[in-house]
């Protein structure tokens, strides 16, 4: 992080919030070199990703509404809200390092089911079932039984 002041890279966060509900990381920086302070705010390279949905309509993509569906399979688990926060912000990173500005929901459900295999094995069923549109009970096998060979 570049101090706008004196363009040092020598800068220390002294304080950082929430604001919208964790949808922006907001951090006072602190220059080391002219001490100078100033305000940066995460997040801001995804808000023009554009999410483009099964039947070809494109959306913004909207941290919340993902945090809310990952939140709702995550229901009644050992999953915190920091662990949520964490697993949003690691899709988050993942999307911003992709050369594009586009990204098919299906690939974003992907990231999630990847990241919840690892956290929490009933809240990736749980979103896999609703992410994958199972439509019988052998989708649901299949999903356990990739579940157990991993
Ligand atoms: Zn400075």
């Amino acid at each position: 992080m570049l101090c706008p002041y004196c363009r040092s890279r020598q800068t220390r966060v002294v304080d950082k919030r929430d604001a919208q509900d964790g949808a922006v990381i907001r951090r006072r920086r602190k220059c080391l070199d002219c001490d100078q302070r100033f305000t940066t705010y995460e997040q801001s390279a995804i808000l023009d990703m554009a999410v483009i949905k099964k039947d070809g309509a494109r959306q913004n993509f909207d941290r919340q509404k993902l945090r809310q569906k990952i939140q709702v399979a995550c229901a009644k688990r050992p999953v915190g809200p920091e662990a949520l926060d964490a697993l949003v912000a690691g899709i988050e990173q993942r999307l911003i390092s992709r050369p594009t500005k586009e990204v098919a929901s299906h690939a974003i459900g992907e990231m999630v089911m990847d990241a919840l295999k690892d956290l929490d094995q009933v809240a990736y069923i749980r979103f896999a079932s609703v992410y994958r549109d199972f439509h019988d009970a052998e989708d649901f096998e299949e999903a356990l039984k990739q579940l157990q060979g991993s």
